[in-house]
């Protein structure tokens, strides 16, 4: 093995220097290592197991304006749809019946869903489905907003930090977000005992392997239960529609790298590395990615939840695809889990905490 992974693995850490190697080395041979530690690691934490998360995207109404996103507020061409609680609990009944046992509640940061509207829909869910896990995913809101959804019944919640480096983040982001408010609603989660979930995209523009550096280090502050990254794909109606999308080497490194540095992190193979390159997902998972998110969304309102150009909402990426994602899953070597799939506890990090505090 290389002597930079050898280190990684064994230090689940790099300097900077280190890494900035890693990230922009183009060696075939590097990669295939990485890979197969990464898998190895995913291996020895989550044995085969791939865990399954329905994926209801509840509304593509959006206060926001980032710059990379086809559901932002400018985008005026969009027709905007929100499901009603009736539609998100019908959805997480066809996902119950299809074995699926957690539920991702994701929209745009979407003002409809005040506190009392979110928590009755929690309530609801929590007292239909108590084997179930709940995960939310609507964008950033005060401490209280997120202490009472957690009181509702909320286990998870999925934040992607987007970008750690601030000159990225105001970069792909309107001047009215504040890349430190976003890193204050991951600390509040984690503080409030959520399974948190960071990540960001690859091969943002202007990004550069500084900045997945700055990412990498901010997971090490957060620590978080969750990491999702998928590769950036431009979106035909923002300013970016003519960048490049991100590269798959580039993101499967990026798994491999945080599979490493996180062994017991839940690491989706997301929509978009499987929107990105047919053999994406699969790829993904032989790179250390261990949860598939299929969408249970109703048919109707599917292609409107457009973040980007060609993105995938049918066959193995949605619940009416299950068999043949269930048969993609098993060709590639692993096992797809019944299980809730809740985070593994970190030994090492559960001590620093304990160090840090040992009265929680
Ligand atoms: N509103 C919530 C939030 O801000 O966390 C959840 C919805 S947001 C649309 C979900 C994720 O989509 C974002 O975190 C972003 O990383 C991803 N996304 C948006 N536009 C994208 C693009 N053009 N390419 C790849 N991913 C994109």
């Amino acid at each position: 093995m290389s002597d930079i992974i050898e280190k990684l693995s064994q230090n689940r850490d790099l300097s900077d220097d280190e890494f900035r190697t890693l990230i922009t080395s183009d060696d075939p041979i590097l990669a295939k290592e990485l890979s197969a530690h990464a898998d190895a690691v995913r291996r020895e934490n989550y044995g085969t197991a791939v865990f399954l998360r329905a994926l209801i995207e509840m509304s593509n109404c959006c206060v926001n304006n980032c710059l990379y996103c086809g559901i932002r507020r400018g985008n005026i061409g969009l027709e905007r749809y929100r499901l009603s609680p009736e539609d998100i609990l019908m959805c997480c009944e066809v996902a119950y019946q299809l074995g699926l046992r957690t539920f991702v509640l994701q929209g745009g940061d979407d003002a409809t869903f005040t506190d009392s509207y979110m928590c009755a829909l929690i309530a609801k869910i929590r007292t239909r489905f108590p084997d179930c896990a709940i995960t939310l995913s609507i964008g950033e809101r005060s401490y209280e907003s997120y202490k009472r959804m957690r009181d509702a019944g909320a286990d998870r919640y999925l934040l992607r930090h987007e970008a750690a480096d601030e000159e990225l983040y105001s970069r792909l982001h309107p001047s009215e977000m504040s890349l430190e408010n976003r890193k204050n609603c991951l600390r509040s989660l984690k503080k409030l005992g959520y399974q948190t979930g960071a990540g960001f995209m690859v091969g943002a523009p202007f990004q550069t392997a500084d900045h997945l550096i700055a990412d990498l280090r901010f997971l090490q502050e957060i620590q978080p239960e969750m990491i999702g990254i998928g590769p950036f794909i431009p979106h035909r109606s923002t300013v970016f529609a003519n960048e490049n999308k991100g590269s798959l080497a580039l993101t499967l490194k990026m798994i491999g790298i945080i599979r490493l540095m996180f062994p017991k992190a839940l690491i989706p193979a997301t929509t978009a590395l499987a929107s990105s390159d047919p053999s994406g997902r699969e790829l993904g998972l032989k790179t250390g990615a261990n949860v598939v998110m299929p969408n249970v969304s109703p048919l109707s309102v599917r292609k409107q939840y457009d973040l980007y150009d060609n993105k995938l909402s049918s066959g193995e990426e949605a619940s009416e695809g299950l068999e043949s994602l269930y048969k993609k899953i098993t060709e590639a070597g692993y096992t797809v889990s019944q299980e809730r799939g809740d985070a593994l506890k970190d030994p090492e990090i559960e001590a620093v905490r304990f160090k840090r505090n040992p009265y929680v």
